[in-house]
């Protein structure tokens, strides 16, 4: 059973180790850029030829070509224009690319952003292909909900919810569950989209924390761990620093200001 504490992204790529991947994939409900994120990402990984556990490796023929947006083994498909009707031509395309082989001998995966905007012409396209399912392809459709697509389409693909996310439920959560694999760059590629959203969830849950071990409220939970105090107050007063640089604007590189908080976080 997979935790349902995994990202969608997470739980994709659990599903790979497991040998468990489908060729069709919708990812809906979720916020577009998270979609598009996660499937360029699945994608990413699969091509990579020496994968890490959780990211692409970034450096390898696949990964540059696939960064220089020129992998022969990936194509991507936006809707087009005011009515965002993907076109029939794109549908060719996608036609012609499901009918080849792997060129550099992996996955070939197709990315369709705004499936609901598949015209019928589009929508067949697929589902001859899902018919017939190649050898490791994988086809990812992005809806903003399931729904807006044919039944036909849904019958043969695992639907993935990529709900809006619920920060304050989620992070803490992830935090606390995955304590023992806390990983400060796994959460960081996840969580980096509102950094003033992480660092808040932080110190709020490291006050609970200090509050805890300062038995300042009832403990409901006999097995709270507790924590250095003077790391967890430098942790608190590290937030109020980095806050001060996010309101006043100091570009950052989210990832990284993401990262740096939740590796202070964990040497708590
Ligand atoms: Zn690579």
């Amino acid at each position: 059973m997979l935790s349902p504490l995994f990202s969608p992204f997470e739980y994709c790529l659990e599903l790979h180790r497991k040998n468990r991947l489908p060729h069709a994939m919708i990812f809906s409900g979720g916020e577009n850029i998270l979609m598009e994120k996660a499937g360029v990402s699945l994608a990413n990984f699969l091509l990579c030829e020496k994968p890490k556990t959780h990211t692409s490796c970034g450096i390898c023929h696949n990964c540059q070509l696939f960064q220089a947006e020129s992998h022969p083994d990936f194509l991507k498909l936006v809707g087009e224009g005011k009515s965002h009707t993907i076109k029939i031509d794109a549908i060719r395309d996608l036609t012609e690319f499901l009918h080849q082989t792997a060129s550099m001998g992996k996955y070939r995966v197709v990315l369709v952003l705004n499936a609901q905007d598949l015209n019928t012409a589009g929508s067949n396209a697929f589902l001859k292909s899902l018919e017939e399912p190649g050898e490791n392809t994988l086809i990812i459709l992005t809806a903003s909900d399931e729904h807006l697509l044919l039944p036909t389409l849904r019958s043969r693909s695992q639907i993935i919810h990529f709900e809006t996310p619920v920060f304050e439920i989620a992070l803490p959560a992830l935090v606390q569950e995955l304590k023992p694999e806390f990983n400060p760059l796994v959460l960081a590629q996840n969580f980096h989209t509102d950094p003033l959203a992480l660092l808040e969830t932080l110190q709020s849950v490291m006050q609970e924390k200090i509050k805890e071990t300062l038995g300042l409220t009832i403990k409901t939970n006999p097995s709270v761990d507790l924590i250095d105090l003077e790391k967890a107050l430098d942790f608190c007063e590290l937030c109020l620093a980095r806050k001060k640089n996010l309101i006043s604007k100091i570009p950052l590189n989210p990832v990284l200001f993401a990262e740096d908080l939740l590796i202070a976080f964990s040497q708590v």
